[in-house]
């Protein structure tokens, strides 16, 4: 193990990737970097995380910003229970005194950080020996451990959580916690990849169990995947309704899918739509576009349609908790989901306004 944890770092501060977040010790700023780098690419996660920590650059600044601020400056990273988490904690933190707990047991006790997260503020931020495991570190593991358990299922997570903490135990003290979590993550992501693992470069070869019995494709083992067609379908119909060059938009209470998000009203057709924000559809509303989009456990087919709507506008059902009416040019401006904004992109299809219904 020992021997293991020093190829690890080793290598890591050989062919470390310079990344932004990777600068610091600030323990918020490596937590709004875990945060995002889950289910994130790195690419992608990179102009998102410094244009947060140019607006909230502290945890008290994230605390006392307004929901909406958050949540527009998160669109677009998708999964937006972790924004919703990430203001949590920073309020609980404040309220608790301003600074986040100094180890891994006190962070996780913060809503929405789990031990995966906690493990790397503790390791990264404060040099901690707090181990930690997500799908890039269960791969290295149950490879070069040769675990065949579903690393999914809770027997497999336990074997592969006590091998990384060993690992930990292991470490040498002239080589850093942080180091050997990052290294672990760094090698899952660069160098052995889920599909094709490159072993002859890989500073584990000589101790992997998989490379010596050519078992790289069986290992891990994962539960598996349901085909998009076996997912259930979410099939909605978004409607576009404007009255004096102002559309209306209406915002998803928190706790569903999207919460905190603002779209234009859905419903399972555009008479539905309208009525969930206390319109009568005048006529037959007109199909201008689709898009679907495969969430992590459902379908989502959404058809955008223009429609004319008599009647004040108001909140008729639960899933909205507030509604405005935006000027058109100014839609993009406010905290859309990715799939609201990918239908909005058929808007220069929509023509001329219609007359207000
Ligand atoms: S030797 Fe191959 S399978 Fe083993 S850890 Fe390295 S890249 Fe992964």
């Amino acid at each position: 193990m020992r021997a293991l944890a020093i190829a690890i770092v080793d290598h890591y501060r050989r062919h470390r990737r310079a990344l932004p977040w990777r600068q610091t010790r600030d323990p918020y700023a490596i937590w709004v970097s875990e945060i995002m780098l889950q289910q994130t690419r790195v690419a992608t996660v990179i102009p998102y995380w410094q244009r947060w920590m140019a607006k909230f650059p502290t945890v008290g600044a994230l605390a006392a910003a307004e929901d909406d601020t958050v949540m527009e400056a998160w669109a677009g990273l998708g999964y937006y229970s972790r924004a919703r988490n990430l203001v949590r904690g920073a309020r609980a933190v404040v309220a608790a005194g301003g600074a986040l707990p100094g180890d891994a047991e006190g962070l996780r006790a913060l809503p929405g950080i789990g031990a995966y997260t906690a493990g790397a503020i503790a390791s990264i931020a404060y040099g901690q020996r707090a181990a930690l495991v997500d799908g890039n570190v269960a791969r290295v593991l149950a490879r070069v451990r040769g675990i065949a358990d579903d690393v999914k299922a809770t027997a497999g997570q336990r074997r592969v959580w006590a091998e990384a903490e060993a690992l930990m135990a292991a470490l040498p003290a002239d080589r850093e916690p942080g180091e050997l979590n990052q290294g672990l993550m760094e090698l899952g992501a660069t160098v052995c990849t889920p599909t094709s693992p490159t072993c002859l470069t890989c500073p584990l070869a000589g101790q992997c169990v998989a490379a010596r019995e050519g078992r790289q494709a069986e290992l891990p083992v994962l539960p598996r995947r349901k085909r998009p067609d076996e997912l259930p379908a979410i099939t909605e119909v978004a409607l576009w309704l404007e009255r004096r060059g102002k559309v209306l938009a209406v915002r998803r209470a928190v706790g569903g899918l999207y919460g905190g998000l603002w779209e234009l009203p859905q419903g399972e057709d555009a008479t539905a739509a309208a009525a969930a924000v206390g319109l009568t559809l005048q006529g037959a509303a007109e199909v201008r576009g689709h898009h679907r989009q495969l969430l992590s456990h459902r379908r989502l087919e959404l058809t955008l349609a223009t429609g004319a709507a008599t009647g004040r506008a108001r909140l008729a059902v639960d899933r909205y908790d507030a509604l405005r009416w935006v000027e058109v040019t100014r839609l993009d401006t406010l905290g859309v989901s990715s799939a609201t904004a990918a239908l909005l992109a058929h808007r220069p299809s929509l023509g001329k306004p219609r007359a207000p219904g």
